[in-house]
């Protein structure tokens, strides 16, 4: 049967795939991939490792074959204003003698070999699925080299069959907790609040991105304590329980650890998106209002109305040229998707199609209510339904990552990258006008009626 017939979606993918005003029910999601459906979606290391692969001063060693530290050596954007520890990839490079007689002795060499090479002090240890089926015992080697050399290193336990993305993510956080909670911030009651200050969650620094937020924030009277991650230290994340306020752009990946902050700290924490103009013109204000400064607002309100009448007139530019064209959007988590929903339709677009890799029920619902009759949802989805519903939509442009680049390409369609392999910023009113111009500069290239 071919793809494109009504009616050829895998029996199973049925409850994740909605098209809103044909369907009531609700979008199944927050499951694990289907076995032998590859999906879009990457491993649990993969989202450990997105999470906490910005610490700039930590070593990343991955605890497996080669293959897995593959996706990260110097693909990610993430900037750094000091050390560039993390642009290294280490492995332990696991071979079948490992697999068979346990690959412990090699990670202990390799821990002995690096904090030797690289002082640090801060490692992170990865453990991958080959790591969960012969079970080395990461927990015991790490403890023994954090004694041995007076450090932290910290296990991660993110073998990547052990549940989706989003246990990835978990076990990020899992591990920052970790850290922020042994030796000095073991009293936790006693850490002093800084007044007017932040901790900026779900920001890598993605071409610097966390500091023009930082930017925006500083007129405001409103200190930004430390980021998670993006250019992020051993000392600043240390320092994160002084934050009198948590604000989360990625939700997905740092709900869980501003709960867990809540609790353990007493910091508070708001959701916020600095993706478009209304999202980040809302967020300001939000921040500002939450500190119940007069002064915070009235700051927000000139620097919004300062920026806006900048970068207005720039979107309406470009706005004007986009009149009937369709978007599709294929993203990691839910909350990005509903700022992009917003962002397309701040210059003129519809969004056909939006998908991610771990939605939550609640986003889902979020996004279910905002976008258009006959706009296909779903979750965690594979090439051939992407491809699918991108041409029976007939979407012009596709928002994606580095796996969904060459699907639109082969089928002619405009990408956008919104991932973290990117180089250029897209938060905040610059990145408002840096989407608006990278959407027209590969919408209306003319490259595109040569393959049509
Ligand atoms: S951890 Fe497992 S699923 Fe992830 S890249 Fe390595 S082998 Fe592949």
């Amino acid at each position: 049967m071919s793809v494109f017939e009504p009616g050829s979606i895998v029996e199973e993918r049925k409850d994740f795939i909605h098209t809103k005003g044909r369907q009531k029910k609700s979008l199944k999601c927050d499951s694990d991939s289907i076995a032998g459906c590859v999906s879009q979606r990457a491993c649990v290391y993969c989202g450990a490792r997105v999470v906490l692969n910005p610490v700039t001063d930590a070593v990343h060693l991955v605890h497996g074959p080669i293959g897995c530290a593959s996706y990260t050596w110097d693909i990610r954007g993430s900037l750094s204003s000091g050390s560039e520890l993390y642009r290294n990839s280490f492995s332990t490079d696991l071979q079948e003698e490992d697999v068979i007689f346990g690959g412990e002795k090699k990670l202990t060499a390799a821990i002995d070999q690096l904090v030797e090479k690289y002082p640090t002090k801060l490692v992170f240890v990865y453990a991958t699925c080959i790591v969960g089926v012969i079970g080395d015992d990461l927990e015991a080697v790490c403890k023994n080299a954090s004694l041995r050399h007076g450090i932290e290193v910290i296990p991660v336990e993110s073998s990547g069959f052990i549940g989706n993305k989003a246990a990835g993510y978990r076990a990020a956080c899992h591990a920052l907790l970790r850290l922020i909670n042994s030796g000095v911030n073991q009293d936790n009651n006693k850490v002093e609040k800084i007044p007017m200050s932040v901790n900026y969650l779900g920001d890598f620094n993605l071409a610097g991105e966390a500091w023009i937020i930082q930017n925006y924030l500083h007129p405001l009277g409103i200190k930004v304590n430390t980021n998670f991650t993006g250019d992020s230290t051993y000392r600043s994340l240390k320092d994160a329980p002084k934050a009198s306020l948590n604000i989360i752009q990625c939700a997905g990946s740092m709900a869980f650890l501003a709960k867990e902050m809540e609790e353990m700290f007493g910091i508070p924490y708001m959701n916020i998106s600095f993706l478009g103009v209304e999202d980040t013109s809302g967020s300001l204000l939000r921040i500002a209002e939450f500190f119940n400064s007069h002064k915070a607002v009235k700051a927000a309100e000139e620097l919004i109305n300062r920026e806006e009448e900048i970068v207005k007139p720039l979107i309406e530019g470009y706005r004007r040229e986009f009149q009937g064209k369709k978007a599709a959007v294929y993203v990691g988590g839910g909350f990005k998707a509903i700022s992009l929903i917003k962002q397309f339709r701040e210059i003129g677009i519809e969004v056909v199609m939006v998908g991610t890799q771990t939605g939550r029920p609640e986003e889902y619902e979020t996004i279910s209510d905002m976008v258009e009759e006959g706009t296909v949802v779903l979750d965690d989805a594979n090439p051939t339904e992407l491809e699918k519903f991108m041409m029976e939509k007939e979407a012009h442009l596709l928002v994606g990552g580095v796996k969904e680049r060459p699907l639109a390409y082969k089928l002619g369609i405009a990408f956008i990258d919104h991932n973290h392999d990117r180089k250029h910023p897209l938060s905040g009113f610059a990145g408002a006008v840096n989407f608006a111009g990278e959407v027209y500069s590969t919408l209306c290239s003319p490259v595109w009626k040569y393959l049509k």
